[in-house]
Parts: structure tokens; C-alpha cells; sequence
């Protein structure tokens, strides 16, 4: 936990000196103990999603706003495997209640963006491992085909995740799904697929079209 803590210190330090207003998403790695290697025991008090819903100010973690003509949602897409008690891809049934509704008083023409750390669509895995390989539920998010049908009646632009480390670019559609890259590229141990470490900027224009470029900030992996 003296770990977590520290973390989160450095990791706020850095956030400070950014321009921009920061809008996080939570990952699997924000989650104390939901890993099976994690040291953190399920009775701990900070076992769970607690120190990351108390930095995101609300008592859930997922939330949505409106910005010059677009609307942001920002998901939480980690579920925990019952049986493993690690994490796994899953919207829940209470942020699916909220989601419909938020869609809803959306309106079907705004321009949105959803933000997801695990991603909906991947194809990565397929690329290393083959045609016949079958995504676990850490890869994906495992019950989005559900409800997937529900995003259709709306103006989804762009479908925005991380996780993969990868850069990826899926267009099923009306609907955009970019897997942003990483700024750690391969856990700093160099760049993925040749992609040098990096993130995305996405400019969102007043009349609903958007473009993103990915950018390389020139760090390189000591060998
Ligand atoms: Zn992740």
C-alpha cells in the first residue's frame, strides 16, 4: 500500500505541470489487489476501486461532461472475475442503467466520444498469435456485445482506449475505435510493433469531424 501511495505522488506531481484540465479513466492498474500477483489481500481496507474514486471526487468511476459541442463519457470498463478475483473487461449493470440514460439525454445528433481503458475491438492478438486465437476476457471488453446494438441510435465518433500499449485504428461503421499507444511504449523497454513510445491527440472541431495524430516524444529505452 506505502507503494500505491507513492505512486500516486509522483504520479500527481507530473499531472501538475500539464496545461490542460486531466480527465482520467481507470485502468486495471488502478484497481489495489485485482491482479493474482498483487500482494494486497481482499480484507486490506484500500483493497478495490476506493483510492481511485475518491481522487475522481465521485462515489462512482464513470462519469460523462459536455465540451463545445461534444459530449465525453468516460467508462469504467474494469470488471473483477469472480472466480479469480482478478480483472477482467465488464461494464456493470448499474453504469449500463447510467450509460442508457446519459445517452439518452445526449440526443441522437451531438458528436461523442467514449473513453474505455480496455477496448472494445482489438485485433492485435490475431496479428501475433493467429486467426484462431481466442481473446480472454482481459483483452476485451467481455460482455460489450450485449449491449453493443444500443450505441447505433446515437452519434459515437469515436471510441477512445488504452491497455494494449499498441496503436490501433478499428472503423467498423459510423463509429471510430483507437487504441491510443503508450507512453511507456513496451513497459520502457522500448517501442510495440515499431511504434515509438508516444500518445494520441485527438482535435474535436465545432462541426463534429475530428483528426488524431499520434506523437512521439522522443523518449528512448536505455538498452
Ligand atoms: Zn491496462
Amino acid at each position: 500500500m506505502d507503494r500505491i501511495r507513492e505512486q500516486w505522488k509522483v504520479f500527481d506531481e507530473c499531472s501538475k505541470e500539464l496545461a490542460l484540465p486531466v480527465h482520467h479513466t481507470i485502468g486495471n492498474h488502478d484497481v489495489v489487489g485485482w491482479s493474482t500477483k498483487s500482494p494486497v489481500k481482499p480484507t486490506d481496507q484500500d483493497y478495490g476501486k476506493k483510492l481511485f474514486a475518491e481522487r475522481f471526487g465521485l462515489a462512482r468511476t464513470y462519469r460523462s461532461f459536455d465540451h463545445k459541442g461534444w459530449h465525453f463519457i468516460i467508462l469504467d470498463s474494469i470488471g473483477q472475475n469472480k472466480e479469480t478475483l482478478d480483472y477482467e473487461g465488464w461494464i456493470d449493470e448499474a453504469q449500463l442503467d447510467w450509460l442508457k440514460k446519459d445517452l439518452a439525454a445526449t440526443g441522437r445528433t451531438k458528436p461523442i466520444v467514449m473513453v474505455t481503458h480496455i477496448p472494445f475491438y482489438t485485433t492485435w492478438h490475431q496479428v501475433m498469435g493467429g486467426p484462431d486465437l481466442h481473446l480472454d476476457g482481459k483483452a476485451i471488453v467481455r460482455n460489450l456485445h450485449t449491449f453493443r446494438k444500443l450505441f447505433d441510435a446515437y452519434n459515437i465518433q469515436l471510441v477512445l482506449s488504452g491497455h494494449g500499449h499498441v496503436v490501433e485504428r478499428i472503423e467498423i461503421g459510423k463509429v471510430t475505435y483507437l487504441q491510443g499507444g503508450a507512453v511507456c511504449g513496451m513497459w520502457w523497454k522500448g517501442p510495440v510493433f515499431g511504434k515509438p513510445e508516444g500518445f494520441g491527440t485527438v482535435t474535436c472541431r465545432r462541426d463534429g469531424t475530428w483528426s488524431w495524430k499520434y506523437r512521439d516524444f522522443g523518449w528512448k529505452a536505455r538498452k
